[in-house]
């Protein structure tokens, strides 16, 4: 993505509401956050959307088992995604919710557009159906015991009649669409994978059911409701106004990042670039698979116990602690292994030792040998390269969304500080009358703070505000404007410092 380009959408999945939010959910939401807060801090206009998936079968049988209407029981787990976002600062411009009408009048239009094109037609269907999945699937898609490839449990045999998507009419376009944008699909594994299907050979897919009334009807046949999929793709265009304010969706229309779990990656770059192509609408500019959170080895879920509630983390690390760790603690992309160990230990190494000490150390020799206030900065201190260095890693990892490397970038500035730090030793000059010298050593290191606490406040943005606000500077990093901001020399001389409790008191185990 061009730096230059100042329209920015990016969007995470919609969550299913039969799932209780958990460190997987959070893991994608916390780096489309961090993506989305970065470019603002370029002065970007951005929009960053989340919601929840609230149709099909499972939600329909949930509720009907509590004795309640769909919506209700909707409207209690939504609200419980949104809790969890609002406790994780996820600075979100708009959640969607698929049982909005906003979404169904949307979702109704297009799915009249996809039928005007010839794309949809009557068919009886019978296969090898996942209830969990909502989704059927061919003998040679199973796992090897004949279960589903997702969820390892029974599929079961379903015949009914539905109405069928023609993807295969699409094969050609979708291949000369990831021929043409060689980055529509990232990493370079995923969009390996996606060619590999479509060239496989791509078959028709049931998107509609009899079965179910929770969802959206079809408008020429009010029976059948679109499939569940087929409905909640589309949130990511009728959130931005699809069919209700054109100007509006040519605006943010086609979307720059879809970031998703490479579980749903075939949705998302087969079936719903297909989609949008039917309806004359432009596919995605990239869909981004990050790998899988697997705890102790395996992937998250109800039936194996093992999901991990971002609360619980966020009671002994923090928000700042919580967010960090997901975002330095792997490469998004691979599949990475979650432990409460390696949690805790990072977050002593990284924040506790590098972030807080660095910051604690400089406050307080700012306070005692600058008499409280920030010193000169001078233009040509020794840190000067560490900072550009620390920018300019930073933007190159951010624009591939590499976001642990992106933090190594401004982690290096730290350790570049910390380092400077021992070497001269300000306490040791102004033991020996060198008061001008270790002025000038303390105006480069608060200097190094004010460039850190900017290029780290995507991802720690309470602590980034608070150390903003300790070494005198008005309002918060957000405030600030990217790259000029990043460029030494911002911090104005006579500003009072302040010293103040540690930032990230050190986790010395439950
Ligand atoms: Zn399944």
């Amino acid at each position: 993505m061009p730096p230059e380009m100042s329209r920015f959408y990016v969007t995470t999945p919609i969550y299913y509401v039969n799932d209780v939010p958990h460190i997987g959910h959070a893991y994608t939401t916390v780096a489309g956050d961090v993506l989305a807060r970065w470019r603002r801090l370029h002065g970007d206009d951005v929009h960053y959307l989340t919601g929840t998936d609230e149709h099909g079968l499972k939600v329909q049988r949930a509720a009907e088992a509590r004795g309640l209407a769909p919506q209700q029981l909707v409207d209690e787990t939504a609200a419980a995604f949104r809790s969890t976002w609002d406790a994780l600062d996820i600075t979100y411009d708009d959640f969607i919710r698929t049982s909005e009408p906003r979404h169904h009048a949307a979702v109704q239009q297009f799915l009249q557009a996809v039928y005007d094109a010839g794309d949809i037609e009557l068919r009886r269907y019978e296969g090898l159906y996942c209830v969990a999945c909502e989704a059927y699937y061919t003998d040679d898609e199973l796992a090897p015991g004949g279960e589903c490839p997702i969820h390892l449990r029974p599929v079961e045999r379903m015949s009914e009649e539905n109405y069928f998507f023609r993807l295969s009419r699409y094969e050609e376009r979708l291949l000369a669409h990831y021929e043409a944008n060689p980055d529509a699909v990232r990493p370079e594994t995923r969009r390996n994978e996606v060619l590999g299907f479509i060239r496989g050979g791509l078959r028709d897919f049931s998107m509609s059911r009899r079965s179910i009334s929770w969802g959206v009807p079809l408008p020429w046949d009010p029976e059948h409701v679109a499939y569940v999929w087929f409905d909640a793709l589309f949130n990511y265009c009728s959130a931005v106004g699809y069919g209700a304010d054109p100007e509006r969706f040519a605006h943010w229309w086609p979307v720059d990042y879809h970031l998703v779990g490479k579980d749903i990656l075939r949705f998302h770059a087969v079936y719903w670039p297909a989609m949008l192509m039917s309806a004359g609408l432009e596919p995605p500019t990239c869909v981004f698979a990050h790998g899988w959170l697997l705890v102790g080895g395996e992937k998250m879920s109800k039936t194996r116990l093992n999901q991990i509630a971002p609360a619980d983390l966020v009671a002994d690390f923090g928000v700042d602690g919580f967010r960090y760790h997901f975002m330095a603690d792997q490469r998004f992309g691979p599949d990475g292994d979650f432990s409460y160990e390696a949690m805790a230990a990072r977050y002593n190494a990284d924040l506790a030792n590098n972030f807080g000490n660095c910051a604690s150390r400089v406050l307080n020799m700012g306070v005692s040998y600058c008499a409280g206030t920030v010193p000169d900065v001078r233009a040509d201190g020794p840190l000067v390269d560490a900072a550009a260095a620390a920018y300019a890693g930073c933007a190159e990892a951010m624009n591939r969304l590499d976001f642990a490397g992106a933090t190594t970038a401004v982690w290096d500035l730290l350790r570049a500080t910390n380092a400077y730090i021992e070497d001269r030793q300000p306490w040791a000059l102004s033991k020996q009358g060198e008061a001008v010298a270790a002025a000038e050593v303390l105006g480069d290191c608060l200097e190094a703070l004010r460039i850190t606490a900017l290029l780290a406040s995507p991802v720690i943005p309470n602590a980034a505000a608070e150390l903003w606000r300790r070494l005198g500077l008005p309002g918060r990093p957000e405030d600030a404007r990217l790259p000029e901001a990043a460029a030494w020399g911002g911090l104005p001389a006579g500003a009072p410092l302040e010293k103040g409790a540690a930032l990230f008191p050190r986790w010395e185990g439950a």
